[in-house]
């Protein structure tokens, strides 16, 4: 059954690889908001930004009109040390759906951190260097952000403080460990070692902390500490320019075989590896060259681009970032327990936020047990043991699949596998156990935390 010239896995030729980093704005016509400082509610210049951001990240960040940046050969010296990542043609899933439909995964979780993240956490680690800093420091939630920024900061022989958040570092000591390996410090937040941290101890004792409060701790350490800057995993436009290298390799893969993709599916956390993997079809789409449909699929627990509104929100709950306009569900929404820890983010990506709006990007929220149930059955017959995030995207490409089942359509379904869930067992468990729970926040639940958004006209 197997088409005769296009292979399980295609690999680029190094050659092959991007030499730069596409930046979508430049083809928008309609830009994504910008950002505003917290307290002006003016838009956020360099120089504001340069006491906690590196200096070409904020370039970067703020760029709207170039097309390309450059990707630095000590990055691509990096890169080739695992990419290009496979882009693989599921067969046996097919078969095993006996379905018409052609499916397609590019796999980001073939490194050490076991997620995409380690493309932006070179890009980033690899700036602060070139600035002449000491360090950087950061948070991580369940802590592949953290893995792969340790990875990054050993590579170049920086120093590397990561904030966890106190029940994941209790919980889950393998990522902690394997942070320690490539010699981060991992300091349980929140902390003694920040005012913030001290505050948030003093009223809520015993606390075992969130992503909003080790964000905040984090940006006060480095703006406090000489020779540091902070950095993130998500979210940022930078992060999605970085992650870009995952669709133009993709594209270029596909082209080389004379494939298109009719649907292209991503997980959606704060938006980087779906807007990674969408860039340079989103900009063919843009430019009218050509048509696809893009999917962003969320938990059912916590779903900004489906559920959210669209407007200018925190990014944390110490209120100390700039304001994004993004679907949101307020700074304040606090998911219900979810085992997909990098899906867990109450906003979204500026520029996919701003796609959504204009009707270029879809969004679904999936319930966890049916991801679970969908990360199985590909497991089973894929080889690989999917991280529960990038089973979101697993679940709605099933569903695609089905669905083309029904209509006899051959479609070809592209979507993105972001990592690998050995770190994620104590969910897998859950699951086996039958004791995994789906909640769907109601409307009201949904609004509650609308009111609460900054007032910008
Ligand atoms: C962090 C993470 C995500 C979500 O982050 P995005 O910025 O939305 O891409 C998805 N999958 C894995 C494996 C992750 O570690």
């Amino acid at each position: 059954m197997a088409d005769k010239n296009i292979p399980y896995k295609i690999y680029l030729e190094e050659d092959e690889m991007p030499l730069a980093w596409y930046n979508l704005r430049a083809d928008m016509k309609k830009k994504p908001a910008p950002l505003l400082n917290p307290e002006t509610h003016k838009p956020m210049t360099a120089e504001e930004l340069e006491p906690v951001f590196c200096r070409d990240l904020i370039q970067q960040e703020l760029d709207d009109t170039t097309p390309y940046f450059e990707i630095p050969q000590e990055i691509r010296n990096f890169y080739r040390m695992y990419r290009p990542s496979p882009l693989v043609r599921a067969y046996c899933l097919e078969e095993k759906l006996q379905t018409p439909a052609k499916i397609y995964y590019k796999f980001e979780g073939s490194n050490t951190s076991g997620s995409h993240k380690l493309n932006s956490a070179i890009a980033q680690a690899y700036y602060a260097k070139k600035q002449g800093l000491r360090g950087v420091t950061t948070e991580t939630g369940a802590g592949q952000w953290g893995t792969a920024l340790s990875m990054a900061c050993a590579y170049l022989g920086l120093d590397c403080k990561v904030y966890m958040v106190k029940c994941s570092y209790e919980q889950k000591p393998f990522r902690r460990e394997v942070m320690r390996t490539y010699g981060a410090s991992v300091t349980p937040s929140p902390s003694m070692d920040t005012e913030v941290g001290r505050r948030i101890l003093a009223e809520h004792p015993g606390t075992g902390g969130s992503l909003g409060c080790a964000i905040s701790e984090a940006v006060e350490k480095a703006e406090n500490t000489e020779g540091y800057r902070y950095v993130l995993g998500s979210v940022l436009n930078q992060v999605m320019l970085h992650q870009t290298v995952i669709g133009l390799e993709t594209k270029t893969a596909m082209d080389k075989y004379g494939i298109k993709p009719d649907l292209i599916i991503g997980c959606a956390g704060g938006g980087s590896n779906l807007g990674g993997l969408i860039a340079p079809f989103m900009g063919e789409k843009l430019r009218g060259e050509a048509d696809y449909r893009f999917i962003a699929v969320e938990p059912a627990s916590c779903p900004s681009l489906s559920r959210g509104i669209y407007a200018y929100d925190y990014c944390d709950t110490g209120k100390v970032c700039p304001l994004a306009k993004m679907y949101t569900l307020g700074s304040g929404f606090m998911p219900a327990a979810n085992h997909a820890g990098g899906l867990r983010y109450h906003g979204m990506n500026p520029i996919l936020s701003q796609l959504r709006y204009d009707g270029l990007l879809e969004a679904v929220s999936v319930p966890q047990t049916s991801v679970f149930e969908a990360a199985e059955i590909f497991a089973k017959v894929e080889g690989i043991l999917p991280a529960p995030e990038s089973s979101h995207a697993i679940k709605i490409a099933i569903d695609e699949a089905m669905r083309c089942k029904e209509t006899g359509e051959e479609k070809t379904i592209l979507f993105g596998l972001t990592g690998t869930g050995y770190f994620d067992m104590l969910a897998y468990e859950k699951f086996h156990n039958g004791q995994m729970t789906d909640y769907i926040p109601s409307d009201e639940e949904i609004q509650a935390n609308f009111s609460k958004l900054p007032a910008v006209e």
